[in-house]
Parts: C-alpha cells; structure tokens; sequence
C-alpha cells in the first residue's frame, strides 16, 4: 500500500464522510503549487475555494503571523488587545463601512449577518416582534449551519437536518420581480453572493444588482452582499458588487481575509446597522484574536496596492478567452465568472465533472467538481501566466482538443 492509500484509508476510517476528496495527499505547498506525500507536484487551480487567494506560504503573511504568534494569540473579548481597533478600522475603510462584527468561518459570518438584519428590523425598521423575513436567491450557498441550511435549495445540503429555521423567502437568483413580489414591509433585508460561487460560479444578468439594490433601497430593506468567495481580489476588483457600481449595506466576508493561515471571517457595515448590538448579545471566542487581525491585517494592506485585483482582471481576462475558445471546440458547453474565477461546464459526452478532475489530477493539475458537470477554475491570483497556461494545456489534454 503507496503512502497515500494508507493516509486516505486511515482518514476515511476516522473521519465523518461529508466529503468526498480526489485522492491526493497534500504535505506542502507553495505559491500556486502544493507537493503530495509521494513527492508529486500539481498546480492548484481551486485555492481552497478562494481561501488562498494570496497563494499558499505567502511571505508577508507568513511574516505577520510568526511576529505575532510570539507576542499574543488569544486574549478573548472579555479584554482589548492592541491589533483589534486597527483591524476594525482597516477593514471598515477597506469597505467603505463604519463598523465591523469579526468572527471566524464564513457560516458563522451569515449566521452574524442574519442575526443583525432581525436586530435591526426590530430595532429600527420597527417590525413587529418574530416577523422579520429575509429574502435569500435559489441556488445560494451561504454555508452549513441549520438555520443556513433552511434556506439552501440544494436537497442533499438539507435532508434530514429539519426542522428549519424559519423566516426566509426564497426567490429565483436574477429574478427581480419575483422578489419585489416577495418583500413585504417586514422584509428585513435580502440576502444575495453578488456570483454564486458554489452553485457553479453564477454570474447574475447585468442589471441586476443595481436593480436590487434601489428595490432595496426604496422598500427599508438591508441589502447584504455575501462576498466570501467572490470578495477580496477574486473577479479582479476588492467585491465584485464593483463590477456593477453597486454598494452594499452590508458586505459579509471570510475565506481569503484569514489569508489561508486562520479563519478569519467579519460582517462589516454601517453605524446604524452594527450599531443594533449591545454587550452579550453576541459574539466569539475566538473572532477578532490577535492573531487573526494580524493576518487580516496584512491581507487588507495587500488588498490596499490594488496590485492582486489588477493581476486577477488581466490574468482572469486570458483565462477566459482561453476557455471561451475551448467552448468553441464543443467539449465545454458553457463558460461563466469574472477574473481568476470560472465555472466549466463540461459536455457530457466528454465525462463528468469528477472524471475530468481526476484525469487532471493524473497530470498534475487540481479542480474540484460542482453539481454533476462543472468544474470551477480559481487559482491563487498570484499564479504565473505560463502555470495558468500549462494548466489550460492539461486541461485541453484531458478533452482531448
Ligand atoms: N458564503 C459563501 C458565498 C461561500 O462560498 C462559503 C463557502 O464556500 C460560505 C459562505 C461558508 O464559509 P465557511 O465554509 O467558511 O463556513
């Protein structure tokens, strides 16, 4: 038995099955390229979805985190410590926000999120006591909490964990009207990813977020943009709400602000929004530690140069004239996404996602298969132009072009 068979064996002994990963062992990683236990290298084409925006082993966030890793970690919130008014600051301005609730995963960021836009309904829009709704799109993913859960569309995401959480509205994502009709005057806000990312990288109709966000905007109703994945780089602007001039009331963030290194997740908003909580009404252990604000930190004054988003729009740019030509061969039946982010539909005939993935693998390139026929394309935005292009060439390789 390889050393890999051993360590998937073992895994697949002792841990719930709620994935289902390619077969590879990963025992490091560098900028774009991670090494197996055997001594393979692939080159990552997925980023921990997204999470590694910055690359894996980034100096500067390494950095920041090992200076800070010798001075304090954790002091919880029951103290201040000295990086967490700076975070906060940075982020907010980062964001063009006042305010920021920072806490770990991006499920609990939604979670946080949800628990605000009630607060503030109660608090200020002055909706009647248990009656505030929240108008989420079909198709979404915010994450795997039981009340996010109630209000996923995607069966397997959902079976058997009921009751659900009640409280949202569910309409079809780029459908306008449907949720004009759905909104009532104890809506409390609408719940959108400005690109569904999970659902197979679900760019909206143009128009549209600008549309939701003067609907928004003419009925009191928060218009919370959930950014985990799209945010921080990835299109090739800090969020992609920018790619359609629309400001959010409220940004929800995660993945790529921990910089691959810690959770580091926020809800980040204004004074009036933020402003709902008062002391124990919420919070986290661990959200806002030193050691994640450093991290953030550092991630925001990269994000700062504006140097990431632009390498993604031009590189993203090539990799979606690239993957538009291959569309042209008839082995990919649709493209989507926006800079260093694409969504490959796969024609049938040609295998399914998985396979596709797996043969990729063989040749030293690694994607993750979504819903049946889609493989996404998200590598770290400091990839190479010639890595990229040896990963299109695989890529081709597998479909035979
Ligand atoms: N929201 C979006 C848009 C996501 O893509 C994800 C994760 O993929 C989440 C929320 C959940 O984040 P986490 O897995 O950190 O809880």
């Amino acid at each position: 038995m390889t050393t890999t068979d051993a360590l998937i064996a073992a895994a697949e002994a002792h841990s719930a099955h709620t994935y289902h990963p390619l077969p590879v062992v990963v025992a490091s990683a560098d900028g774009a390229w991670m090494t197996d236990v055997e001594g393979r290298r692939y080159l990552d084409l997925l980023a921990g979805y997204s999470a590694l925006n910055f690359g894996h082993g980034n100096r500067r966030l390494i950095e920041a985190a090992k200076a800070q890793l010798e001075r304090v970690t954790l002091t919880s919130r029951a103290f201040h410590h000295d990086r967490f008014a700076a975070f906060c600051a940075e982020l907010a301005e980062l964001c063009g926000m006042e305010m920021v609730l920072p806490m770990n995963t991006g499920a609990e960021a939604v979670e946080s999120a949800v628990k605000t836009a009630r607060k503030w309904g109660y608090r200020v829009k002055g909706v009647p006591a248990e009656m505030a709704k929240i108008v989420v799109a079909g198709g979404n993913f915010h994450g795997r909490t039981t009340t996010i859960i109630s209000f996923s569309t995607d069966p397997e995401a959902r079976a058997d964990f009921g009751p659900y959480t009640p409280g949202f509205a569910i309409v079809p994502y780029g459908d306008l009207t449907a949720m004009r009709e759905t909104m009532t005057e104890n809506t409390v806000a609408v719940l959108l990813e400005p690109i569904q990312g999970e659902s197979g990288v679900i760019v909206p109709p143009p128009g549209y977020l600008p549309a939701v966000r003067e609907l928004t905007r003419e009925r009191n109703v928060l218009f919370i943009a959930d950014e985990i994945q799209s945010g921080l780089g990835r299109t090739g602007r800090t969020f992609a709400c920018e790619h359609e001039r629309v400001v959010p009331d409220v940004y929800v963030l995660g993945k790529a602000l921990g910089g691959g290194i810690v959770p580091v997740s926020a809800v980040v908003s204004s004074a009036e929004v933020l402003g709902v909580f008062r002391p124990g009404e919420h919070g986290s252990t661990f959200g806002g530690n030193p050691l994640a604000c450093a991290v953030a930190l550092e991630v925001i004054a990269m994000l700062r140069s504006g140097e990431y988003q632009a390498r993604a729009a031009e590189l993203g740019e090539h990799l979606h004239r690239e993957l538009a030509a291959l569309a042209g061969t008839g082995r990919v039946s649709q493209v989507r996404g926006r800079g260093l982010w694409a969504g490959v539909d796969i024609h049938p005939r040609y295998g399914t996602a998985r396979e596709v993935s797996e043969k990729l693998m063989d040749r030293g390139v690694l994607v993750k298969d979504t819903h049946g026929s889609t493989i996404r394309i998200a590598p770290p935005l400091v990839i190479g132009k010639e890595d990229l292009d040896w990963g299109l060439v695989q890529l081709r390789g597998v479909l035979g072009v």
